[in-house]
């Protein structure tokens, strides 16, 4: 379905083999994708929906972060330029990608033979920390703030507009994905991007929400690492889950366990 959030922005949620929101923005000049879906089908459908939307070409394809979910639609949009964080590239290239490549066809078995058929394309401007896309009339600015969903994740704001597509530093749709991820540093990360004021955020999976959303979020990474600097250990960390306050929870789902494991492997004791 796509939606317009604004004039020329609008998110397209691509059923796909994994439900995920791409963002299509138009400028007076040129048009930039956030996000491409996880298998040729998927790009196919989000370059349906630019067209029904404008005849400029597409000129940029932001990902969020590498995950193939949001990347790997990316060869379908070629000769745009693709733009990720740094380490979002090396997470796409070569073996590396191949490796991902792998990983996502066992993670979406109905349609393994469509996902080991794409062309894993990696970013191919790259950035650390901030980076500026002009599309005419419109421009977006892209952050890293910090580790949080992987090591590579970066927002997508509408300078003028105060809407930011986050990828998957927040989802809606379901728990947080924390299986690559830093719980330790999440919180802190989702506090950057609360500061945002008065701004809707487009998560990677299900519907806007507000930054009062994001700091629910936030809370929640904050409550589990601090379970876990307090409990000293997993096991410790792990009987003191029951204990966290039922929005903590909520928020995390079976997260919380993945959570805890993920903080005592990214974490010096
Ligand atoms: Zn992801």
């Amino acid at each position: 379905m796509l939606t317009e959030l604004g004039d020329g922005v609008y998110v397209l949620e691509i059923p796909g083999p994994i439900p995920v929101n791409a963002g299509i923005v138009v400028g007076d000049e040129s048009v930039a994708v956030i996000d491409t879906g996880t298998v040729e089908s998927d790009a196919k459908q989000q370059l349906d929906a630019v067209a029904r939307v404008t005849d400029l070409p597409v000129r940029y394809v932001i990902n969020t972060h590498h995950h193939g979910d949001h990347s790997f639609g990316n060869w379908w949009f070629l000769p745009a330029v693709v733009v990720g964080h740094d380490r979002c590239r090396l997470r796409l290239v070569g073996e590396a990608g191949e490796r991902h490549r792998e990983m996502m066809a066992r993670l979406v078995p109905a349609a393994a033979e469509q996902v080991q058929a794409v062309p894993v394309t990696a970013p191919a401007v790259t950035f650390d920390r901030s980076c500026d896309l002009h599309l005419g009339n419109v421009s977006l600015r892209l952050d890293y703030l910090g580790r949080a969903h992987t090591d590579n994740d970066i927002t997508v704001r509408l300078t003028e507009r105060d809407l930011v597509f986050a990828g998957d530093l927040i989802e809606q749709s379901a728990p947080p994905v924390v299986i690559e991820g830093f719980p330790a540093e999440w919180g802190p990360t989702l506090r950057a991007l609360e500061a945002v004021p008065e701004a809707r955020f487009i998560p990677g999976h299900g519907v806007e929400v507000n930054s009062a959303f994001v700091g629910m979020q936030a809370q929640a990474f904050e409550q589990i690492a601090e379970t876990c600097r307090a409990a000293g250990s997993a096991g410790a960390a792990l009987d003191a889950l029951g204990t966290l306050p039922h929005s903590v929870r909520a928020v995390l789902g079976a997260q919380a366990q993945v959570a805890v494991a993920r903080y005592f492997a990214t974490v010096q004791a």
